[in-house]
């Protein structure tokens, strides 16, 4: 039973704990929150907007079910499988299907052939390009059919443990799965887009020492379904459904959240393909970027199957200290992944590959380094940008990000051999959002409370 709701406010508002249903997209169980207040963050908008600025599940009877795992070796691409959802729903998740699983799952329950493919049409089109999670808003449908449907599909969206919004209008969303594991997912607005950084796996087994995402101790990969629903979770919090495709807020998506998306290739490519689809969101394979640390023979693979941009974590150009910052390298060296790059599908002068770079204080971030990375990018003739981000601290972080001189001039040294090198503004730092800060809230406050 859940307890009965309760109010014990604290005087100066440091501290409210208040009772709340706590009902998101879909009927869940109804749990309580405990809210926090801390002025620069904002309230968030959308069926997702709760009464209150900062938005916290108690950790007592909701920790997750599975239990932690150790993280696996440093190289290891082999991800713990998932267990199996402790979720007492046992209708399909129409999320994570394709359009042929579709026309299956619908014949499955006995719709006549002769009206499959249209029922499948037109399902499609209600899930994914206007967004329903309710079968009862399917207007076109028949009442009988759509009582059929809600039967045995359901249309879920991540759980939301925790929203927050950085002072500088970043948004980030702690996720919760039904079997209790938590990955992040975070929307950053700019005057001219906004980008939808995305998680893959929850936690990640490269462990990149720059990373906090890296010490995560449980690692899986997220199933089609949890990365798409990631993307419609968005959508519905920036009330994107109205006008499905004009004026978007959320206008770009980068595979740049949690995980190694190349480790996971079959989900990412079906969400992603459901992201661009003609009937669903169509979203343009140009505005999604992979991001990967360099899983080189899945390199092509998303090239010419999946077809989006690519961006590659390089941060190092001498691979005695790839080795060591991105543990990656030990197997697949700087010259393997360059070759990967240089004849990676559709990159051409028009749609560079993107090298991310992270500026650490007095380990890759000399003049000499500089040089060394225009001279391979030149060596191996890759249509390239470089986007130098400034290191992210975490609590208990190993380096500290260059000064703003060195990574100016670093930035100099690029440019002026005709390669643009942009420094990445860093975005929501105050909610630990930017990059390489993600790592689940719940278990950041596990370790908290141990001390
Ligand atoms: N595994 C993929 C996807 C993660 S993308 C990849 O490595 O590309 C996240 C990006 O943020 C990567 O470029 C990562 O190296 C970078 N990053 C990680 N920790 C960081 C930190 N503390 N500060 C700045 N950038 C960081």
């Amino acid at each position: 039973m859940t307890p009965a709701p309760r109010l014990d406010q604290r005087q100066n508002g440091m501290f409210m704990r208040f009772g709340l249903p706590f009902g998101l997209a879909q009927a869940g169980p109804i749990a309580y929150m405990d809210c926090e207040k801390e002025h620069d963050f904002a309230f968030l908008p959308g069926p997702f907007a709760l009464t209150e600025e900062r938005i916290r599940l108690p950790m007592t009877d909701t920790a997750p079910t599975a239990s932690p795992m150790p993280a696996p070796g440093p190289t290891e691409p082999v991800v713990v499988p998932r267990p199996d959802p402790a979720t007492s729903d046992a209708r399909i998740d129409l999320l994570g299907l394709s359009k042929d699983e579709l026309k299956a799952a619908l014949a499955d329950i006995g719709v006549a052939e002769r009206e499959r493919k249209m029922r499948a049409q037109q399902v499609w089109h209600w899930v994914h390009h206007r967004g329903v999670t309710d079968f009862a808003a399917m207007t076109n449908v028949a009442k009988e059919m759509r009582g059929l449907l809600a039967r045995h599909f359901r249309i879920s969206r991540p759980e939301v443990r925790e929203a927050l919004v950085s002072s500088d209008g970043t948004r980030k969303w702690l996720l919760r799965f039904s079997d209790g594991a938590e990955a992040e997912c975070v929307f950053i607005p700019e005057d001219d887009r906004g980008t939808l950084c995305v998680s893959s796996q929850v936690g990640c087994t490269l462990n990149c020492r720059f990373c906090h995402t890296g010490t995560m101790r449980l690692v899986r990969n997220l199933t089609s379904a949890e990365i798409l629903g990631q993307v419609m979770l968005a959508r519905d919090a920036l009330d994107e459904w109205t006008a499905p495709t004009a004026d978007r807020r959320l206008t770009n998506i980068v595979m740049m959240g949690m995980g190694e998306p190349l480790y996971n290739f079959e989900n990412v490519k079906k969400a992603l393909e459901t992201v661009m689809d003609e009937n669903g969101i169509q979203l343009s394979r140009r505005r999604i970027t992979l991001s990967t640390a360099g899983v080189v023979p899945m390199m092509a693979r998303c090239g010419e199957e999946i077809g989006v941009n690519l961006a590659v974590s390089l941060h190092a150009v001498r691979d005695e200290i790839r080795d060591e910052i991105v543990p990656l390298n030990r197997k697949w060296k700087i010259a393997e992944l360059l070759e990967a790059c240089a004849s990676y599908p559709g990159a051409n002068n028009a749609r560079r590959i993107t090298f991310e770079y992270v500026m650490l204080k007095g380990v890759n971030d000399s003049d000499a380094d500089a040089r060394e990375l225009v001279r391979l990018l030149r060596h191996h003739r890759i249509p390239a940008k470089v986007n130098l981000i400034p290191f992210n601290p975490w609590p208990g972080s190993a380096y500290e990000c260059s000064d703003w001189t060195r990574i100016e001039r670093f930035s100099e040294i690029v440019f002026s051999s005709g390669i643009s090198a942009p420094v990445r503004t860093p975005r929501g730092r105050d909610i630990m959002a930017a990059c390489g800060q993600l790592k689940s809230a719940s278990e950041r406050r596990r370790r908290t409370a141990r001390g």
